[in-house]
């Protein structure tokens, strides 16, 4: 079994001694930037010119320069901006100021893997990858605790790059839950692969698919979504706290038994066939260089039409009437930028 770091085994002096700039205060960024800044470390925001994100960067007590002369300034450059403008941000604002000694950091291994970023060989590539959304990052922070975290070492010039890196996820609070040491092609695949295939493109096809086909069988589409849909919260929760195993204890015998028979009627040998062609996808980079291409030669357009139609979809108009309705306890959701340091 590979090591599992925590903050007992992970010593701070080398990264708290840097200066840290965070270039992106979007999801992770915001996240990176106020527990870096908290943890005792000295940390600059580096955003576009004009930015409309710099006031409220600030008045959450960040410090902010534009991205060129946070690049300038910090010895760690971080790159929280979105995987598909990183390689003109990174030409335009952030070469220019890669002397030897600095780090480069990312938070996903995408342009190192796909080669969309080429460093120079004389400064420090690494990655701290939270394995969890930027708003759990600063939530979990803030309520003493922290979510996991990967990290990976591309280009070790210093000969400091690993205690970096792991300074690093002690200071945003990953060392709190426990760390795993990756590479930039494992994780960029890998995360690819479970946000496609499993966590996101995998889970919300699966429910829409159940929740037409009991509307089409005339159900009331409110029932559907709370079967489809809204339970599968509860049935996950179990699961990260205890597996499978856990989750089928405290299901009734009725349901386990469905499970064992049913579940492989649905999710059979032909759709990892198909899974397998998703990963294939991703390992020989056609992924990558469609989904660039749709981005920044097309401006995003297509991205924008998938996000019209899979918003008009039944399924998110019954559920948005059903949760208006609802007493929800948002005590678990997601806060939005800024508002847990507010
Ligand atoms: P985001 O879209 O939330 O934020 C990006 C930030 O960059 C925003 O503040 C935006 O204003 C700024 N920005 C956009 N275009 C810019 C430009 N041209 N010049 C300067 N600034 C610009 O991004 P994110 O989801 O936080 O992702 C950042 C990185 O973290 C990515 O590599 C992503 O893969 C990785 N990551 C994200 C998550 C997540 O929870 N969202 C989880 C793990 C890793
Ligand atoms: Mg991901």
């Amino acid at each position: 079994m590979t090591q599992m770091y925590y903050d007992a085994d992970i010593d701070t002096a080398k990264i708290l001694s840097k200066k840290i700039a965070i270039l992106g205060c979007g999801s992770q960024g915001h996240a990176h930037a106020l527990n870096l800044q908290e943890s005792g470390a000295d940390v600059v925001v580096g955003l576009r010119a004009g930015s409309a994100t710099a006031a409220s960067a600030e008045k959450a007590g960040l410090k902010v320069m534009t991205t060129e002369e946070a690049a300038e300034w910090g010895d760690v450059i971080v790159m929280l901006l979105p995987d598909t403008v990183q390689k003109k941000v990174y030409e335009t604002s952030v070469a220019p100021h890669m002397k030897a000694g600095k780090s480069l950091v990312f938070a996903h291994g995408f342009n190192i893997r796909y080669d969309l970023i080429q460093p120079p060989a004389d400064v420090d590539v690494w990655m701290v990858a939270p394995k969890g959304p930027g708003h759990r990052v600063r939530t979990t922070y803030t309520q003493g605790f922290g979510v996991p975290a990967l990290f990976a070492i591309e280009q070790d010039a210093s000969g400091e790059a690993k205690e970096l890196a792991l300074g690093y996820t002690k200071l945003i609070g990953a060392g709190r839950a426990g760390v795993l040491e990756t590479t930039f092609t494992e994780e960029t695949e890998t995360d690819l692969f479970g946000e496609q295939a499993v966590l996101c493109g995998g889970t919300c096809e699966l429910v829409k698919a159940g929740f037409e086909t009991l509307v089409e069988a005339g159900y009331q589409p409110e029932v559907a979504y709370f079967e489809c849909l809204h339970e599968l919260k509860l049935i996950v929760d179990l699961m990260a706290e205890g597996g499978m195993a856990a989750m089928r204890y405290s299901i009734s015998e009725t349901a386990e038994y469905g499970d064992y028979v049913s579940g492989p009627r649905v999710i059979d040998a032909s759709v990892k066939a198909r899974m397998k062609d998703v990963l294939t996808d991703i390992q020989n980079g056609n992924f990558a260089e469609d989904f660039v291409s749709v981005m920044n030669d097309g401006d995003g357009k297509k991205l924008q039409e998938l996000r019209d139609t899979n918003a008009h979809h039944r399924i998110e108009e019954t559920g948005a009437g059903l949760r208006a309705m609802m007493k929800i306890d948002k005590k678990d959701s997601g806060d939005s930028h800024f508002n847990a340091s507010a």
